[in-house]
């Protein structure tokens, strides 16, 4: 017997959000059911269900960023009980067997891990992601969200901040470097380059966020940035040529990636996480000069998750927000493309109560 809950749904890339309900699986042994309270809406949702990455399977319910309340337990979990506090993030499983997952890098599952949403579970059915009110998942994949943090505020951090912790931490963020703090840039100012900014300055970077504008230059100071730089203002690549260590790229859309890696000192590095839906063109120059490294990185562990939440709560760092109703999805989803978002809108699932289903 399967638990029937509301969730948001589109049919298509071009339909609107409709409300509707799915099906959630009877819990196994090992699952939690999750009372969902707060979810994010993460650019990657938006690409994904707007088919700008292809491949999206319809009727599709995205969300990544789920944070809620334990609201009952298999007979074998024995790491939650009903009433805690917690998240789910962008995978629901993975083989927990291989190399990969032996070593908590369960994004890397070599069998192919389960994304929350979009992706095929081990039982062929499509996954469904946690615009919702209730997600059922493998107790592994359950992580705890700190007493002191809001379920709104903490959502985000599911993906955003995993996302952007993880690279930083890689390449070193918290290294001093010649007995200064490693200029790091974080390029684009949204959800997860909000995210960025805090956790690098929280681990003693010096910080300088590269924007499209000014406009944001007040909120950046605010997050920890110790400075704005506005990417579009004349002479921009050339006056700051090789000043950054490390470069955190954020962004959703076609950049001049040359231009980019320009900004880079000798032996720099530049951590790509934003995934554009068009391939990016490079010249091998631009690393070779310089002996730079390109890097990716792809959200991170369970195990990395944890710390950084508990990191980010031990730092006073949560997601800034804006609450949004289930009706507001698709006038959002306009409004993050548009850059007018600051910096995470969250969808709150008590919403869904008074919402007719279509
Ligand atoms: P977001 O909130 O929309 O932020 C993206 C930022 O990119 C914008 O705030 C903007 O920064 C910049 N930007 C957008 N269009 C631009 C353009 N045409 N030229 C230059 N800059 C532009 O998105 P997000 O949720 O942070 O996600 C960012 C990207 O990361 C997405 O592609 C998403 O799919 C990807 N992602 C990857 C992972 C991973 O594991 N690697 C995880 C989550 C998300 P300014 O306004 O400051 O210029
Ligand atoms: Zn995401």
């Amino acid at each position: 017997m399967s638990i029937t809950v509301k969730a948001l749904q589109k049919t298509g890339p071009d339909q609107p959000f409709r409300v509707t309900t799915i099906e959630r699986r009877d819990p196994r042994p090992d699952d939690v059911v999750i009372d969902i309270k707060a979810a994010g809406i993460c650019h990657s949702d938006i690409h994904t269900i707007r088919n700008e990455w292809g491949e999206a399977h319809f009727p599709l319910t995205v969300g990544h960023e789920i944070a809620g309340i334990v609201e009952a337990v298999g007979e074998n979990v024995t790491g939650w009980t009903v009433g805690d506090r917690v998240g789910v993030g962008c995978l629901v499983d993975s083989c927990g067997q291989c190399e990969e997952c032996r070593a908590d890098q369960e994004q890397n599952c070599l069998q192919g891990n389960v994304g929350t949403y979009n992706a095929t579970d081990v039982d062929g059915t499509i996954t469904q992601g946690g615009y919702a009110q209730k997600v059922v998942v493998n107790e592994r994949f359950v992580c705890r969200i700190p007493d002191a943090m809001a379920f709104d505020a903490a959502a985000p951090l599911l993906c955003a901040g995993i996302t952007t912790y993880a690279p930083l931490a890689r390449w070193g963020a918290d290294q001093a470097k010649d007995g200064a703090p490693k200029k790091v840039a974080v390029l684009g100012l949204g959800g997860l380059g909000h995210m960025g900014v805090q956790i690098a300055a929280a681990m003693g970077a010096d910080v300088t966020v590269l924007s499209r504008s000014r406009k944001k230059e007040q909120l950046a100071i605010e997050l920890g940035a110790q400075q704005m730089l506005a990417t579009t203002e004349d002479g921009f690549f050339q006056d700051h040529r090789g000043q950054f260590d490390l470069i955190l790229n954020t962004i959703s859309a076609d950049i001049p990636v040359d231009s980019y890696l320009g900004l880079l000192k000798p032996r720099g590095v530049m951590a790509v996480v934003g995934l554009p839906p068009e391939n990016q063109s490079l010249s091998f120059g631009s690393v070779i000069g310089g002996g730079k490294v390109l890097a990716g990185s792809n959200i991170g562990g369970i195990a990395e998750t944890q710390e950084m939440l508990d990191f980010c709560a031990e730092h006073g760092i949560a997601a800034q927000i804006e609450t949004i109703g289930v009706d507001e999805a698709d006038a959002t989803y306009d409004r993050v493309v548009a850059g007018e978002v600051f910096f995470r809108a969250v969808i709150d699932t008590a919403t869904f109560e008074d919402a007719e289903v279509a």
